[in-house]
């Protein structure tokens, strides 16, 4: 399959290319686009050959789940028939932006777009061209990460065509996404509304509108033998190539400990990468506000493995606000976890 690459305008979206795109989505076909958080990997959520192309291309399992991406809030009506007051509540605070809701799914949702569950994920994206497409598109649109299953989540256009250059009919490049990690996933299918994956939008922020929120104990780094409401969050995930070796600690301990490991595997060899803290080696990523740190967190991945570094050490981060979502990211990216 060849794949076309437009330059698409962030503010001010053509017509003739978002009509172009459209036309793909509703023949049948997947375009790749920006949003607020990541780049997705879109197809009309409502047909399930259109669908399969996005696992396909992705080589998603098949019990993973999609986001399904609205315009509007009016549609939400074809997707479940089971909206409760709280999901109007976050609504109103929170989109369009970086909070995915789950309700129980209508009949017209295709299994293979919820990974086989009786539940639906929904959200309406921050980014003009996101929000184009679906108009014009004339339907939901399921998007998952743009990235190959398993790699970090794409953050650029340059990204997706590394990953699913042949794989997808077209990619609209909009420059760089904002938030860079992806959205927050809250169940509100279940009595006590449950946060499923940290993101963009904050436990903190989620709180102060739903009070009590149930945490699926995976975020925290758990097993869990109850069954997974969000499969997706079983899969090793976000991972570069290189090997992710993740410190946590007070920060003194924490840096002298990336100091020793650095010693010991410059011996052996091995590239290494330093990631959230100054400390001199073959690449080192420094850490900024946590804005910034998410911004960047996938783009330093694939940098990382760019430069050919065999090993990443990488600091941890506090667990407040955005930081939740960070950690969770860094800690399913990693192969080994240090606590000092
Ligand atoms: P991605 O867009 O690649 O980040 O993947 C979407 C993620 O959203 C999945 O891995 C799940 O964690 C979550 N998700 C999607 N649909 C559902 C659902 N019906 N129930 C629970 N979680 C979901
Ligand atoms: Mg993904």
């Amino acid at each position: 399959m060849q794949t076309r690459v437009l330059k698409v305008n962030p503010k001010n979206p053509s017509l003739s290319q978002i009509r172009q795109a459209s036309k793909i989505i509703r023949s049948g076909g997947t375009v790749a686009f920006p949003t607020e958080t990541v780049y997705g990997l879109g197809a009309n959520a409502l047909d399930s050959k259109a669908v399969k192309k996005i696992f396909d291309a992705k080589g998603r399992p098949a019990d993973n789940p999609l986001i399904i991406h609205i315009s509007d809030v009016a549609d939400l009506g074809i997707l479940s028939n089971n909206i409760p007051k709280t999901a109007f509540d976050l609504m109103e605070d929170f989109w369009p932006g970086p909070l995915t809701i789950v309700l129980k799914k209508s009949k017209i949702v295709p299994k293979i777009t919820t990974g086989g569950l009786d539940t639906v994920a929904i959200r309406i994206p921050k980014n003009k061209i996101a929000l184009e497409l679906i108009r014009y598109s004339g339907t939901p649109i399921a998007a998952p990460s743009a990235n190959v299953a398993g790699r970090p989540s794409p953050t650029r256009a340059q990204h997706v065509i590394d990953d699913l250059s042949g794989k997808t009919s077209m990619i609209l490049d909009g420059g760089p996404t904002k938030i860079g990690i992806e959205s927050t996933v809250i169940d509100l299918s279940r009595k006590t509304p449950m946060l499923l994956r940290p993101g963009g939008v904050t436990l903190e922020q989620l709180q102060k509108v739903l009070g009590k929120i149930a945490i699926h104990p995976i975020i925290h780094g758990k097993k869990t033998k109850t069954i997974h409401r969000s499969p997706g969050m079983k899969y090793r995930h976000y991972s570069p190539r290189a090997k992710i070796i993740l410190i946590e600690g007070q920060k003194a301990i924490v840096n002298k400990k990336i100091s020793q490991l650095l010693q010991s595997y410059k011996k052996q060899g091995l590239r290494v990468g330093i990631l959230g803290t100054n400390i001199k080696s073959d690449m080192t990523i420094t850490q900024g506000s946590q804005e910034k740190i998410a911004a960047n967190l996938f783009r330093s991945f694939r940098e990382f493995d760019a430069e050919k570094i065999d090993i990443i050490l990488a600091r941890g981060t506090s667990r407040k606000g955005l930081g939740l979502g960070i950690m969770n990211r860094l800690r399913k990216a990693s192969y080994r976890k240090i606590i000092v």
